[in-house]
């Protein structure tokens, strides 16, 4: 596959994603779907507003359910202020310790699109926001070069409390581990399940490995749209309309920070380089 955009859809093209999936014309452009595995089945969000009020009579607190579980157990049949009011509580694994609060995702119930980062950093723990740091600047500012609009973007990370060493008075970034992601996986799928955006983009390799595939490379197979399944969804089959609700998109590109740790002589064209990922998103969006 190239290593360039392979699916470029023009502004004026109208939202076809799951009729060119299944384009023989296009058959050789795509590659196969991505499914992505699941350990808990989340009812998507449509299908979340059929279910009555019985649903929302199982929730239950979420302290008992998570704490000391090892993987977090959203409620089900709630929305996103009621996602983060449980996820305000979730201890289901070490990390909340030493930690201010949960950051969970900003954005509009009505976003179309996604932005999954690693992890809240020093400032998103303090102010118990994501992307609001130098990084969330930055993605600012790349999402508006990018023809964006903010207001189509809900913004979350893949774990949702702050990884880090003490150095002295410094709390430093460290990588969540493979058990923290699988830990804090079920909140994120519940935000896919409210949400059911029409592209998701993983910002950074954690993001991209951990919604497409262990072995994705982002430096090979960034700033593509790949035919993906939202994980909890049933596989896509022949006969799915068109608009079936796991019948969705992803793209990944390069964390903000990975650009604000660029050498100054190669940081503007490692920015063009978002905005262009970016820029794929929005010219598949209509
Ligand atoms: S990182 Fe996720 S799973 Fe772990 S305690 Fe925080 S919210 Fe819960």
């Amino acid at each position: 596959m190239d290593p360039g955009r392979t699916v470029k859809l023009t502004p004026s093209s109208t939202w076809l994603a799951p009729k060119l999936l299944r384009s023989p014309s296009n058959s050789s452009t795509f590659p196969p779907a991505v499914a992505c595995s699941c350990p808990e089945p989340y009812r998507l969000g449509r299908r979340l507003r059929q279910i009555s009020v019985a649903a929302a009579r199982r929730v239950r607190c979420h302290r008992s359910m998570s704490e000391g579980s090892g993987v977090a157990q959203p409620p089900v049949g709630v929305g996103l202020e009621q996602l983060r009011g449980a996820a305000a509580g979730c201890r289901a694994c070490e990390l909340w310790q030493d930690t201010t609060q949960t950051v969970f995702g900003e954005g509009p119930e009505t976003a179309r699109i996604v932005f999954v980062g690693e992890q809240p950093g020093d400032q998103e723990d303090r102010r118990g926001e994501p992307f609001v740091g130098p990084a969330g600047r930055l993605l600012d500012r790349a999402l508006a070069d990018a023809g964006i609009d903010r207001r189509d973007s809900y913004v979350t990370n893949s774990v949702k409390h702050f990884s880090h060493t003490v150095k002295g008075k410094r709390r430093i970034h460290q990588t969540p581990r493979p058990e923290h992601l699988r830990a804090c996986r079920p909140w994120l799928e519940a935000e896919f399940a409210v949400l059911q955006p029409e592209v998701v983009v993983a910002l950074g390799a954690t993001a991209a490995k951990s919604l497409i595939s262990p072995s994705f490379r982002i430096t090979r197979e960034r700033g593509r749209l790949l035919p993906w399944t939202v994980p909890g969804a049933p596989a896509p089959s022949e006969d799915d309309d068109e608009d079936a609700p796991h019948q969705t998109w992803i793209l990944a590109t390069t964390h903000p920070s990975a650009i604000l740790r660029t050498p100054d002589e190669a940081r503007a064209a490692a920015y063009d380089a978002l905005v262009a990922d970016l820029g794929v998103v929005a010219g598949a969006l209509p």
